[in-house]
């Protein structure tokens, strides 16, 4: 829709949101799913906030202490990157000896290389990265990390000696990103008749691959006890779902983020990571898959579709939301709307 929403004002009987372009809407429930640095987050908080009802730890920014470039070049040949001869997909990770940073290339389907530089920060390199917190993503603030990490190798499989530079070349410009990888599982996903979902509420580091599966799940449970709400519920009802949904979400995100904050640092240098790496090359099969149950053990469905019945390896646990049913309609009446 193009809309960019900037404030929202809520009361007893609906919540408002007004957008950039003067436009106004007005709902029962407010869904905010605007990502790591959400509006609808903000003027929630600020809300609860004069009202003394914020956790005090969620009145704090959003703590980081990694940045990241992320790239992906064209289409290549195997003549300029001949690992891509392999069928499977080749995964190189290196971890900078000298320097903080650690950098990894894989190759695509499509012959295109993607590739993430990441780079620790201390407390003072952590500062000076603190601007750019809320400046857009997209290649201007990316040029300067891409000179800094031009001159570091990556194995393209050939004899010819290869650099991210290389490869930042062969990138189409709209093609390459710096993010800040900052890392909160808030605590207050709701207040009134808004409600917090992905991003907006819990902020995993990308290194557990974990936070677009987290962000679809918590989509599945708070859809379910929206649906299950009474037609016109009142400001009460409306919080009891928002805490069921909590409830049955905020546990596997925060395992979530303890397993992504642990696999971020594994990159890291010292004698911990070196530690950790060496265990998960080491780590014997009934323990790999203790984890792997762990981290795909909630997958919850949505409770007024058709079931997926797709047998898996990994049982699911039981999902409360899906015994939840949508209260009976009589003459019709219309049920609550989110924006
Ligand atoms: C480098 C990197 C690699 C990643 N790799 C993985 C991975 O391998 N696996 C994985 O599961 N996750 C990964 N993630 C995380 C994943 O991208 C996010 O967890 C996921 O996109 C969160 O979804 P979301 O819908 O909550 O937020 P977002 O995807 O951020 O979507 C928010 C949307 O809201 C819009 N928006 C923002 N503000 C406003 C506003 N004021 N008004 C209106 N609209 C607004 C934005 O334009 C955007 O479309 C990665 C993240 C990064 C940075």
């Amino acid at each position: 829709m193009s809309k960019k929403v900037l404030t929202t004002k809520q009361g007893g009987n609906g919540i408002i949101i007004r957008c950039s372009d003067g436009t106004e809407y007005e709902g029962d429930i407010l869904v905010g799913a605007d990502g790591a640095h959400s509006a609808v987050r903000q003027n929630l908080y600020a809300e609860l906030k004069s009202q003394n009802k914020l956790f005090p730890s969620d009145d704090a920014a959003l703590p980081f202490n990694t940045i990241c470039l992320v790239g992906q070049t064209r289409p290549l040949t195997t003549e300029e990157f001949p690992l891509l001869e392999k069928e499977e997909c080749q995964f190189v990770r290196i971890v900078g000896n000298d320097k903080p940073f650690a950098w990894s290339t894989f190759t695509t389907m499509q012959g295109r290389i993607c590739y993430s530089v990441v780079q620790f920060l201390n407390e003072e390199s952590s500062k000076l990265h603190d601007s750019f917190r809320n400046s857009e993503w997209g290649p201007e603030a990316a040029g300067v990390m891409c000179d800094e990490v031009r001159h570091f190798p990556v194995i393209s499989g050939g004899d010819k000696i290869t650099t991210l530079g290389d490869l930042i070349d062969l990138t189409p410009k709209e093609y390459i990103s710096k993010v800040m990888l900052e890392e909160k599982v808030f605590k207050t996903w709701y207040g009134g008749r808004t409600v917090l979902m992905g991003d907006a509420c819990h902020k995993l580091s990308p290194a557990g691959g974990a936070g677009a599966g987290n962000a679809l799940q918590d989509a599945v449970v708070l859809a379910n006890y929206i649906h299950a709400l009474p037609l016109h519920p009142v400001v009460e009802e409306i919080e009891a779902a928002f805490e069921a949904y909590k409830t049955d979400r905020i546990e596997w995100c925060e395992k979530a983020y303890a397993t992504s904050k642990m696999l971020q640092s594994v990159v890291d240098k010292g004698i911990k990571p070196m530690i950790v790496r060496f265990m998960m090359r080491n780590m014997p099969e009934f323990m790999k898959r203790r984890a792997a149950e762990q981290m795909y053990s909630s997958r919850p469905q949505v409770a007024f579709l058709p079931l997926d019945e797709t047998p898996a390896s990994v049982k699911p646990t039981h999902q409360r939301s899906l015994n939840l049913k949508a209260p009976v309609e009589e003459n019709d009446e219309v049920p609550a709307k989110a924006i």
